[in-house]
């Protein structure tokens, strides 16, 4: 899960990265309304945008109207001051999914943040599956089979996006941009290896992670012999 933070109190922005991060999620954190209007621009891969609308240079609520405006669909939830009732209407109104008044726990923000992911994506429960291969997005649990499967925090990664588009292909671009946040390197060889070291886990299993040359991979079932 890809998400970007909006939010110019460094305090609490560095609790949000932690805590995602902690959930397994790939955060991305910018401190002003202009920088998070060009971030959103420039990627459409975010999940979620967690939007403080208290920011320099532009408007939370100008960053939202810009999004929705650009007919983008992505969740947003949005931080706003305690007292302010009327920005939270504004912000719900301008197409906001959620929102949290400061001050929150972040175990209530991270359960939200779940359950907005979940229904952006036709869910309702936190488990993706793919045949015997089923993943728990609360939990960060993968098993196959009902076996749990020992996987680094990198290959839970590269499996929950794999199975959110399970049956369609996913480029390695695709994959690099999901998983990485900016200014870390990862190469799309470095991709191939996780792909490598993924697919020796669940290769005694019924799915497996299918090369598309030059394309990308996509996550398919095997069919029995006929
Ligand atoms: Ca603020």
């Amino acid at each position: 899960m890809r998400i970007l933070i909006a939010e110019d109190d460094q305090v609490l922005a560095d609790g949000l990265l932690r805590s995602l991060r902690n959930s397994g999620a790939v955060v991305d954190h910018v401190a002003t309304g202009t920088e998070a209007d060009a971030a959103l621009m420039a990627n459409n891969e975010f999940d979620l945008l967690i939007l403080d609308l208290g920011l320099p240079k532009m408007h939370g609520l100008e960053v939202l109207k810009r999004l929705r405006a650009r007919g983008s669909a992505i969740p947003v939830l949005i931080l706003t001051a305690a007292e302010s009732v009327d920005e939270r209407v504004q912000g719900l109104d301008l197409g906001a999914d959620d929102y949290m008044a400061k001050p929150f726990a972040l175990s209530e923000l991270e359960a939200r943040v779940r359950a907005l992911t979940r229904r952006s994506a036709g869910m309702s429960t936190t488990l993706i599956q793919h045949g015997p291969l089923e993943y728990d997005q609360a939990g960060r649990v993968a098993t196959l089979e009902g076996r749990m499967l020992e996987l680094s925090a990198r290959e839970l990664g590269l499996l929950e996006v794999l199975l959110q588009r399970s049956g369609r292909l996913v480029s390695k671009d695709q994959l690099v941009e999901r998983l990485c946040e900016w200014g870390e390197e990862v190469s799309t060889n470095a991709i191939e290896v996780y792909i490598h070291r993924l697919r020796k886990k669940i290769e005694k299993g019924p799915v497996r992670i299918a090369t598309v040359r030059g394309l990308g991979y996509c996550l398919e079932k095997i069919q029995p012999a006929a």
